[in-house]
């Protein structure tokens, strides 16, 4: 079934990656599916980490759970469909909003108030016949950065997006850090203003209460895209503080920053976020933690699921950045 989000009256959108249609021939490919509150995307990645096609619509606003299936059914269709003779699908990656049960067996996006306890993993099962595997969407953004990113060659490194929300992958020793429910990583809900903001999660002063899109927009009456230059260096110094505790707690020297609020406020974002950091982290080990922007741009969410699936399936990433020991660099 094709689906249509409502009000732009269009159905997923394809774009082919590859300027080369001869690669997917003979290729063994991941279906990569990407479900945030703003679109879904759906995609083709191959051992590589490259995107051979994409496609995306948006995500239906105050649809119910039945036509957020609906519509995620339309775009990972057409992403079947751009598979080429030859090729074959071996699993279904997919990076989702949290919180999650384990394995991602069902989801609760917080994001998608349509979905609560949504059977996610084995809805796509039956859908694609395919092993299905699904992680945060943040985690998988920290397996991308660190297979084909900004984090390729480092072994300990947390992602972190800061978009609407604030969400984290944590890398340790080359491995992802899972915790007791698979829920390690969530920077946003470090404190960083003690008698800060009401959060979401019901505390107060968490990062993402008062750093994330949602926050700046709340705090200061107009959208993250037009802060001032103060806004945008409080948010940046809340992203270093954060960073700082987590790099001293974990011996991190790399933070990888992506998400449109981080990424469009830029270099001035980024300098006050190293200033922090640089001044908060003081231990030998963690003094020269350095706070980057994520390279992986708008492909990203899609290379992350598509790491999920290829790890899923027990098929080590490639090691483009292996260490000197010879050790894999890539997370797994
Ligand atoms: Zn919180």
């Amino acid at each position: 079934m094709q689906s249509r989000a409502p009000g732009n009256g269009s159905g997923p959108t394809c774009s082919a990656a590859s300027t080369d249609p001869r690669r997917a021939l003979s290729t063994n490919l991941v279906l990569a599916v990407d479900i945030g509150g703003t679109k879904l995307a759906a995609g083709l990645v191959d051992r590589a980490g490259d995107v051979v096609a994409a496609t995306q619509v948006a995500t239906p606003q105050g649809a119910g759970a039945d036509g957020l299936w609906d519509a995620l059914v339309g775009v990972v269709r057409a992403a079947v469909a751009e598979l080429t003779p030859g090729a074959k699908l071996v699993a279904c990656g997919v990076g989702a909003g949290g919180p999650m049960e384990p394995e991602g067996d069902r989801v609760s996006p917080l994001n998608i108030p349509g979905w609560r306890g949504f059977p996610l993993r084995s809805r796509l099962a039956a859908l694609t016949s395919l092993p299905t595997f699904v992680d945060n969407d943040a985690k998988a953004l920290a397996l991308a950065e660190g297979w084909r990113g900004a984090a390729a060659g480092s072994r300990h490194f947390i992602a972190m997006v800061v978009s609407t929300g604030v969400g984290g992958g944590v890398v340790l020793d080359g491995r992802m850090l899972e915790g007791r429910l698979g829920n390690a990583g969530h920077i946003g809900h470090v404190v960083v203003e003690p008698a800060g903001r009401l959060c979401g999660c019901g505390g107060h002063g968490c990062l993402e209460a008062e750093a994330s899109g949602l926050a700046i927009a709340a705090a200061t009456g107009s959208p993250a895209q037009t802060a001032s230059p103060d806004a945008v260096d409080r948010a940046g110094t809340l992203v270093g503080r954060a960073v700082a505790s987590v790099a001293s707690l974990l011996d991190l020297d790399l933070a990888v920053v992506a998400g449109s609020v981080a990424l469009g406020f830029g270099t001035p974002f980024f300098a006050a976020a190293q200033r922090e950091l640089s001044d908060r982290a003081r231990l030998s080990f963690s003094r020269d933690a350095r706070i980057i922007p994520a390279l992986l741009g708008r492909h990203g969410p899609l290379v992350g699921a598509g790491a999920v699936g290829w790890r899923g399936v027990g098929s080590p990433l490639p090691t483009p950045g292996a260490g000197s020991d010879g050790a894999p660099a890539v997370p797994r």
